[in-house]
């Protein structure tokens, strides 16, 4: 299957916005081309619609080309773009697991496209032959999280790499968690593989959810396709001089992943003795799921005394969980104390 036959006519055939920063690239003296005041250097100017600075950084520590990376405000953006690019509203269709992450869903309502969710197996594994079952001529997009929200655990390169084998369409591998796991990127396949898209963000290891910047990496058809649809400038500069800085900064974000994997541990081990606590399911994420005998209770407890988890108890598969974000050593503390004291 092509990519063209997969992407919407209308998009296809779209004659994108040629902003003045495109048409003139190079050194200039005299910049009177777009209509910028000449007051406030440099945020006066319109910045890099491309973003080149952050890319060759980014394609650096990815190992890839500058053109196989779309930035977007956020994963979410490059989530809805799946859909504007390649389902036909009222008409396509996506499949993704479930549970996973919401946006998907949220995104394809707001187009006006037919989400199909597929259950993860008991123990959250894929069920492969299920998610093929559910694809069909208008299927343009399967969703695969991995380590997956809210179940925190990630699937096998190959299983992923099975699926995509026999599905015609676009796979999306969503690998926010991905700095947390052991089992690896699908970006190692990535030039083997030309309708897959993998979403990587700066929210989660890198520390940087408030300046919202998110990433999918391609093939180089597919990154043009997404670069011709979204806002021009949708990465404002102040963002990317933030990102090209924090890239600098790997030493300190490896380091505070490994932080984050031992408090995890502990955080695992005293969680899993605690008397309405039935089950801490393993995590290749910074958070744990944990099905206790009370979710809504021991949630209400929680806000009492100050301290906010996630309560996935009205999540399929999830019946009694708590999703649980790895803090630092003195906050993980601070809520094994208050957990103590529920039901006393
Ligand atoms: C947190 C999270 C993201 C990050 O989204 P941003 O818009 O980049 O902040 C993406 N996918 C999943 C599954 C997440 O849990």
């Amino acid at each position: 299957m092509e990519i063209k036959n997969l992407v919407r006519k209308n998009i296809l055939n779209l004659q994108p916005y040629s902003c003045a920063r495109n048409e003139f690239k190079g050194e200039a003296r005299v910049l009177l081309d777009a209509n910028e005041s000449p007051y406030n250097s440099p945020y006066n100017r319109y910045p890099d619609p491309l973003q080149i600075a952050v890319k060759e950084k980014l394609a650096n520590i990815k190992g890839m080309k500058p053109e196989q990376i779309f930035l977007g405000v956020g994963s979410d953006e490059c989530i809805d773009l799946v859909y504007r690019v390649f389902c036909v509203p009222g008409v396509d269709n996506v499949v993704a697991i479930d549970p996973s992450y919401g946006m998907y869903e949220v995104c394809a309502d707001i187009n006006d496209v037919e989400y199909r969710r597929v259950p993860l197996t008991d123990d959250f594994g894929l069920d492969i032959e299920a998610l093929i079952s559910a694809t069909d001529a208008h299927t343009k997009a399967m969703w695969i999280c991995s380590p997956n929200n809210p179940t925190g655990n990630a699937f096998s390169l190959d299983e992923i790499e099975a699926i995509y084998r026999r599905f015609n369409g676009i796979l999306v591998v969503d690998e926010a968690y991905i700095h947390f796991s052991a089992k690896g990127s699908m970006l190692s396949r990535l030039n083997k593989m030309p309708r897959l898209i993998v979403l990587h963000t700066l929210s989660k290891a890198w520390g940087s959810a408030a300046v919202r910047l998110g990433m999918a990496f391609a093939s180089t058809e597919i990154i043009s396709i997404f670069n011709n649809v979204k806002y021009p400038y949708n990465i404002n500069l102040l963002t990317q001089q933030y990102v090209l800085n924090r890239l600098e900064r790997r030493a300190e974000v490896e380091a505070q992943v490994k932080a984050l994997l031992d408090a995890r541990k502990k955080l695992e081990a005293e969680l899993a003795p605690l008397p309405f606590v039935l089950k801490v399911f393993p995590s290749d994420a910074n958070f744990l799921l944990v099905r206790t005998t009370d979710a809504d209770g021991i949630y209400r407890f929680l806000i009492e005394r100050g301290v906010i988890v996630r309560n996935r108890n009205r999540v399929s598969k999830c019946l009694g969980c708590l999703r649980i974000t790895v803090g630092t050593p003195d906050e993980n503390n601070d809520l094994i104390e208050n957990l103590k004291e529920y039901g006393k």
